[in-house]
């Protein structure tokens, strides 16, 4: 069957233009002017709406095997479906195993296989315990590996040394995959004492001060001039470091930088106290940091804007508590994020294409998918996203469609909203509902 996505908006590599883009066997085949579809093909035509490549996110913790009460596969790729994602990149924890062997791996793609809405890809982690575990990793198909320099709060992904990782690094640079790294040092963290009130969200943000992710990002800018590895910067929230980002970019050093939704959209001055739905870390930070986030996007340091979902059972916010010490970080937005950003890039006259590139094609890009993912061109899979970016509406619990409910922008009047996304040319998010059953399959570089 063939058939054309029609609109008067399509986003395409080259810019913003109406066109037709023709599906065969869930590729896209072409991408031509509106009014000349194949005589054969079912046409759907959907006016202005905006079509956009199915998002790709780089940053996802699906948390299963394992944790699968946190949040699964089955629920994930849902909140992925109606967010406008069509491919996560799952990181190696929290789930149980950690994806820090091949067995874990093969655990991993057991536990995905029949329960994806959408596709998805592992990523490899990397401890000071595992260096021979790496090349079979990159053998079995990951994309690239992560590590930690500060404590995740997980015992099967430890942190790893500046003396561990610069062991590593050689076999990383050989291998030739990125190297995603959560870059704050652990001696720049403040252990705030009791006396401190927990349930200020000042005092949490003091306890992570800027200086460790820019000390962590010099440190990694150094290695990666001395062993050429691929680098990666997952959720970049200072835009302290952007200068010396910007210098070693300059440099030709291969450094990619990401940044979310939370730290371009939420502000340290607005978050009430007790307020731990709105903990993650690295923290966010002010309203004068989040304009230099924009900033970087806009000169092009900071390449992609990932979600790194990372939810948890609400019992694990301690959300009567309202103790920012306590409370487990991280923030879920598979679902809210391209309304997010979108709501944000409309107060800043920041044009769509943006949005592909920063949520589509860079992250495919960095998870190797380029050419597959990321962009509405033929050889492509036809993974389209018909958004509405005029739309506005007030975000509630049945907009969140991922296993736990809560959320730090429920109530929130956002901007633009995913009305159809497509898998390989199948409806996987249609009105509001998911109209067939899991396509989504694993992506393997
Ligand atoms: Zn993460």
């Amino acid at each position: 069957m063939t058939q054309a996505f029609v609109s008067s908006r399509v986003v395409t590599p080259e810019g913003v233009r109406p066109a037709a883009v023709i599906v065969e066997q869930g590729r896209i085949q072409a991408v031509r002017s509106p009014g000349d579809p194949p005589r054969n093909a079912t046409v759907h035509n959907f006016g202005d709406l905006v079509i956009l490549p199915g998002l790709v996110d780089s940053h996802v913790h699906v948390n299963e095997p394992g944790r699968t009460e946190w949040e699964g596969f089955a629920t994930a790729t849902r909140a992925a479906a109606a967010g406008g994602y069509t491919t996560l990149v799952d990181m190696p924890l929290n789930c149980l195993p950690e994806t820090t062997t091949v067995a874990a791996l093969e655990a991993k793609r057991h536990a995905a296989t029949g329960q994806c809405l959408v596709d998805w890809a592992p990523w490899g982690g990397l401890t000071g315990q595992n260096e021979k575990h790496l090349e079979p990793l990159a053998a079995a198909g990951v994309a690239g590996f992560k590590c930690f320099l500060v404590d995740p709060g997980i015992d099967g992904l430890a942190m790893i040394g500046k003396q561990e990782l610069e062991d590593a690094l050689p076999t990383v640079a050989r291998i030739g995959l990125p190297l995603l790294v959560h870059a704050e040092l652990a001696e720049h963290l403040y252990q705030c004492g009791d006396a401190d009130d927990w349930r200020q969200y000042a005092t949490y943000l003091r306890s992570r001060p800027d200086e460790s992710e820019l000390a962590a990002i010099r440190m990694l800018i150094g290695l990666c001039r001395k062993y050429r590895f691929p680098l990666h910067i997952v959720h970049l929230s200072t835009g302290l470091a952007l200068d010396d980002l910007a210098r070693a970019r300059s440099e030709g050093l291969p450094i990619t930088v990401e940044t979310c939704p939370h730290y371009l959209h939420l502000v340290a001055e607005e978050i009430p106290a007790g307020a731990t739905l709105f903990k993650c870390a690295p923290p966010i930070r002010s309203r004068d940091n989040r304009e230099a986030l924009w900033q970087g996007l806009r000169d092009g340091v900071i390449d992609l804007i990932a979600t790194d979902h990372s939810p948890c059972p609400p019992s694990m916010k301690r959300i009567e508590e309202g103790n920012f010490r306590t409370a487990w970080g991280g923030i879920a937005s598979l679902s809210v994020a391209i309304s997010v950003i979108w709501t944000e890039m409309r107060k800043r006259v920041l044009p769509i294409e943006n949005l592909a590139r920063w949520m589509s094609a860079q992250p495919a890009k960095l998870a190797g998918l380029e050419g597959r993912k990321g962009a509405i061109a033929a050889g492509c899979d036809a993974d389209l996203v018909v958004f509405d970016p005029d739309a506005e509406f007030t975000l509630s619990t049945e907009d969140l469609h991922y296993r736990h409910l809560v959320s730090p922008y429920l109530g929130e009047r956002l901007h633009g909203r995913v009305q159809t996304t497509f898998l390989g040319g199948t409806a996987v998010f249609e009105q509001r509902s998911f109209p067939n059953p899991p396509i989504g399959r694993e992506l393997r570089r």
